[in-house]
């Protein structure tokens, strides 16, 4: 099916400033709450929030095969278990209805009143019901970082990081939306020079700049999904940032990895930003430089996609700092051979399922995707604009994850991934 959705030429009676994240060629998905209280699936363009719910119900999606209620629920789940041809001929569809030669909706103003929306007059909420959330660490970058601060630079790569795409299975109940306050976590940590363990509020709370997938219902139980097919069984892509309590971390890890250093929260931005809306930036992925087992090879090399990363702190005094600049492009595992390696166990994944990239680092200080790196455990502190240092995150502090793509047609965004630190209880 062709993506007419994706017609860089293509413009929208919705004004949409040149800047934008969301111009007609994203149609994003999410969910929100209309200043009537009502909540409902939507898209955004510009700086509107557009009601699917109420499309559906005024027949704008005439000849697609949907359930009435399929737009007016909490989560996009049952949506995303439709899999990709409906995504493919709702997204199409919404493109033309706001086309700024198409005159159905743009001259019906009691409709236009029933399903448009400024964006300041609703508040956006979490888009999937998480059922499960894995995160990888596919950044080699951002594992040998972290291997030469806890095993120095001969070992800083572990011996099956070039052969499995690592990971973990993270917390779900946990992952919250853009906006959302982050509660400064308490925890047991191990002081360096203690002879026993104290609790207490974490002084190491940092951020990991990571991307997220949220998957369809891909295989059943004791089935896998080839490498080269896992495409379709991917929705779309979220910012993340998976909050990190170092110090629980540290003391807690060993021997089965992440636990209350990670589960306290973890923010998404609320837009999934479809695959195929990102198809235009797919680019080369890094070569991998040992030959890897047979499920994870795949046909194309072309497995990446330029999206260009930052991250912000905004102090109380409303000052805002770039903490790093990095890109999804130079993660060493893909997204498909994540999804290959995660089932080829035979472990079934589901419609609303979210996978992180794991801290998508760059090769220098200025493109290190996580506090721990910038501020290299501790040691070297950065300074702000009014003068303060950070090592890691303070309480007050506001971390933003901004992502974009961009050519000289069309610029795809996420929007913001954002949480300000609170004083722990
Ligand atoms: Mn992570």
């Amino acid at each position: 099916m062709q993506l007419t959705a994706n017609n860089p030429n293509r413009k929208s009676w919705l004004h949409v400033a040149v800047d934008c994240d969301f111009p007609i060629q994203n149609i994003p998905f999410g969910v929100f709450l209309t200043k009537d209280d009502i909540i409902t699936i939507g898209t955004r363009i510009g700086e509107y929030a557009i009601d699917l719910g109420a499309l559906h119900q005024l027949g704008y999606f005439e000849g697609i095969p949907l359930t009435d209620d399929i737009f007016m629920q909490d989560s996009l789940n049952d949506f995303i278990a439709d899999g990709r041809i409906t995504w493919r001929l709702v997204r199409n569809r919404i493109a033309d209805i706001f086309d700024v030669n198409n005159q159905k909706l743009q001259a019906n103003q009691a409709h236009r009143d029933e399903v448009i929306f400024d964006m300041k007059d609703i508040e956006v909420l979490l888009p999937v019901d998480i059922g499960d959330y894995t995160d990888f660490y596919s950044s080699k970058e951002h594992a040998t970082n972290v291997g030469i601060m806890f095993r120095g630079p001969e070992n800083a790569l572990m011996p099956n990081w070039k052969h499995i795409p690592v990971g973990y299975h993270g917390r779900a109940s946990s992952i919250i939306v853009s906006g959302t306050p982050i509660i400064r976590p308490c925890g047991q940590t191990m002081p360096p020079d203690a002879s026993k363990p104290v609790f207490g509020p974490t002084k190491r709370l940092d951020m990991e700049l990571e991307t997220a997938f949220i998957t369809t219902a891909a295989n059943h139980l004791g089935e896998s999904i080839p490498v080269n097919d896992a495409e379709e069984y991917i929705f779309g892509m979220v910012l993340f940032n998976d909050w990190s309590a170092r110090d629980i971390q540290k003391w807690e890890y060993v021997p089965l990895g992440p636990f209350l250093g990670k589960s306290f929260a973890s923010t998404i931005s609320p837009w999934i930003v479809t695959m195929d809306a990102l198809e235009p930036f797919r680019c080369e992925s890094p070569k991998q430089d040992v030959e890897v087992l047979d499920y994870l090879k795949q046909d194309r090399t072309d497995n990446a996609y330029d999206i260009k990363l930052q991250a912000f702190l905004e102090t109380e005094n409303g000052d805002v700092n770039k903490l790093t600049e990095t890109n999804f492009k130079h993660m060493y595992w893909s997204m498909k051979q994540q999804l290959a390696h995660h089932t080829i166990n035979g472990c079934n994944v589901r419609a609303g399922d979210m996978m992180g990239s794991g801290t998508l680092s760059g090769a220098t200080r200025e493109a290190f995707a996580s506090m721990l790196e910038i501020a290299w455990a501790g040691k070297k502190p950065i300074t702000l604009k009014d003068g303060s240092t950070r090592v890691f995150f303070n309480d007050g502090d506001n971390v933003i994850i901004k992502g974009h793509c961009k050519n000289e047609n069309v610029r795809i965004g996420f929007g913001t991934c954002a949480g300000k630190i609170l004083p722990s209880k």
